[in-house]
């Protein structure tokens, strides 16, 4: 996967993973499994992208958002053919004029997250007993 996809990637699981976390039936290993998994995601986007979304995000706003129908999914400001463009090219990722969010094509590419989290949560409750494993 290329890197900026990868970080598109990256930013996506760790919102989910934190919506996730602060929901009530989550149980304390569920929790700190999805903690961890933030905290090593976290490491591996470079500083001035994750500072971007953070401050974005900490406002109430979204820190990346898909480009729906020429449009910021975010704000619904409209994107320009040559911003599109470069989008695609590359599968790019670049930043809303209006809102600054990031914005990204193709969310189909990042679709199954719904899974991987499952997996994630799942490993999380069966690995905690270590003890009684034998
Ligand atoms: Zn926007």
């Amino acid at each position: 996967m290329r890197q900026t996809e990868d970080i598109i990637q990256k930013l996506l699981r760790i919102r989910k993973a934190r919506e996730l976390s602060e929901q009530p039936q989550m149980s304390e290993e569920e929790v700190e499994a999805l903690r961890e998994f933030i905290i090593e995601n976290r490491r591996q986007i470079p500083p001035f992208a994750m500072s971007h979304f953070d401050r974005l995000e900490a406002s109430g706003k979204m820190g990346i958002a898909e480009v729906v129908d020429k449009k910021c999914s975010a704000c619904g400001a409209r994107i320009s053919d040559d911003e599109i463009a470069y989008l695609q090219k590359n599968k790019n990722i670049g930043v809303c004029d209006n809102c600054f969010a990031f914005i990204y094509m193709d969310g189909q590419k990042f679709a199954g997250d719904d899974e991987f989290f499952a997996d994630l949560l799942r490993r999380a409750r069966t690995a905690e007993k270590p003890n009684q494993a034998k």
